[in-house]
């Protein structure tokens, strides 16, 4: 074993060899040396792991000429940036592993903007004082809720921690026990409340609530009544909640507000997309919620955001809670949301024009059209390059996912691959490994990708990362 240890070459010897093998790589200023050091010292370190478990046992596979391509690729790797764009060919339109919505362009040449130059984020441009940096957000919000105030933090649970926290710490909060949810990564409804230290008083059965149970669990300490939107399930069958309108007059009636968290918070009306069923905001403030919030990154298609509309009074109270320092969002939210709004003053240009609405709006027709240019153009691709694989076209359902709409089908054409070397499964981990990776699904022994997610702009670069995932796939 100590001969194997010490056939390991020095760290400089190391570094020499690198740059003569890929001198545009190792020269570059995106590579400093102290990283490239560290990444070298780290890849014999593994090397000298394997000798411990007895992977090793010649010299001769230890050479740096025999280890080069390996410690190549452990460098590149470990120079390229952690967070890269992939390709979303898995038909789920609001992915929180691949950072939910994609924004409309004009948002993100307001983010550059603001990214790039001072900006007029907390200016008052009469005076040169100070101003809010909520004003151009608030007005614009507003009009297109029908809210009074409004007022964004972080994300949505952000949100509605501040909300619990102004209005209800040390009191009772009454929500039905079918609302007592887990979003996923481990955000559950009743850790947020205990947190905020506001003590649950879960009303009703999992499946069905009466106006009755509301009542009966009211008293002195009761702060407020909260709806929470059960994003992610649905309780089909035996079911019951109350109404909307039910509940506030029963807030009303006992002077208290009625909350609500809507999860996703749509701006639009998607039932033309055959999507039913899931409440606008603009309908939850006019049925009576006194303030509701939602995520500014699920189907509005903005950036990531907790957005909270409502009465101008409880709106106020909200802002001056110091927790709304801790919460509050940058420049670069702030004008990615503004860019957003803006194109929902016309609730069709939003349509057209903010991805994750235009992708959940996209017909059946219109993706049986885009499946088969995406096919061909991949058709065409691993032709030039003599590689195999059978490509058909098969229907298939997207998701609007970020636990919106989760009861629809959306239905689609998927473009599924079928190796001829290899099984499916390798070419997916394959697609993982191309530049940029694109992910998508298995079905029936095909990799799948579904054209929803794939902007047609692009659809050359599918293309070429197929060639890429079939030479990976071959070993080449
Ligand atoms: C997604 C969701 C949240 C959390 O929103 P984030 O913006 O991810 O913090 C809270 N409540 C409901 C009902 C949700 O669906």
């Amino acid at each position: 074993m100590n001969t194997l240890f010490r056939a390991i070459p020095a760290v400089d010897t190391s570094l020499s060899a690198l740059r003569a093998a890929a001198p545009e790589l190792v020269g570059s200023p995106d590579a400093p040396h102290a990283l490239l050091r560290d990444l070298v010292v780290e890849f014999w370190e593994s090397r000298r792991e394997a000798i411990r478990v007895g992977r090793y046992r010649h010299e001769a596979d230890l050479t740096l000429e025999r280890q080069l391509p390996a410690l190549l690729s452990h460098v590149r790797k470990g120079l390229r940036p952690r967070v890269r764009s992939v390709l979303n060919g898995t038909g789920v339109v609001v992915h929180t592993n691949m950072g939910r919505s994609v924004l409309a362009r004009e948002a993100c040449e307001a983010v550059s903007l603001a990214a790039g130059n001072y900006c007029n984020l907390e200016l008052n441009m009469e005076t040169g004082g100070r101003g809010s940096r909520q004003a151009i957000i608030d007005p614009l919000l507003c009009r297109i809720t029908g809210g009074e105030n409004a007022f964004v933090v972080n994300n949505n649970a952000a949100a509605l921690l501040l909300i619990l926290d102004t209005f209800c710490k040390d009191g009772e909060v009454i929500i039905s026990r079918g609302e007592l949810v887990e979003i996923g990564g481990s955000f559950r409804i009743p850790d947020i409340m205990e947190k905020s230290g506001t003590i649950l008083r879960e009303v009703g059965t999992t499946n069905r609530t009466h106006e009755q149970d509301y009542r009966n669990a009211i008293t002195e300490q009761t702060r407020a009544i909260l709806r929470v939107h059960t994003s992610n399930y649905r309780i089909v069958g035996f079911h019951a909640e109350v109404g909307l309108s039910a509940l506030h007059s029963l807030a009303q009636e006992h002077g208290l507000p009625l909350f609500m968290d809507l999860g996703s918070g749509s701006l639009l009306d998607f039932s033309s997309s055959g999507l039913h069923g899931e409440p606008t905001v603009q309908e939850c403030i006019a049925h009576g919620a006194d303030m509701v919030c939602f995520s500014g990154d699920k189907v509005l298609g903005g950036p990531q955001a907790g957005i909270i509309v409502g009465r101008h009074d409880m709106v106020e109270r909200l802002k001056a809670n110091p927790l709304a320092r801790a919460l509050r969002c940058d420049k670069l939210c702030l004008a990615a949301l503004e860019a957003t709004l803006r194109l929902y003053i016309d609730p069709e240009r939003a349509r057209r024009l903010v991805p994750t609405p235009r992708m959940m709006s996209l017909s059946a027709a219109d993706l049986a059209r885009a499946a088969r240019s995406l096919a061909r153009q991949i058709k065409h691709a691993i032709k030039t390059v003599e590689l195999e694989c059978d490509i058909t076209l098969r229907p298939g359902i997207s998701r609007v996912g970020g636990g919106a709409f989760p009861q629809y089908d959306l239905p689609t054409t998927l473009v599924c691959l079928a190796p001829v070397k290899g099984s499916a499964m390798a070419l997916k981990t394959a697609f993982l490994q191309t530049t940029p990776a694109l992910l998508g699904r298995l079905e029936d022994n095909a990799f799948c990708m579904d054209p929803r997610t794939i902007p047609i702009s692009r659809f050359r670069d599918v293309a070429s990362v197929t060639v890429q995932a079939l030479h990976i796939l071959a070993g080449r």
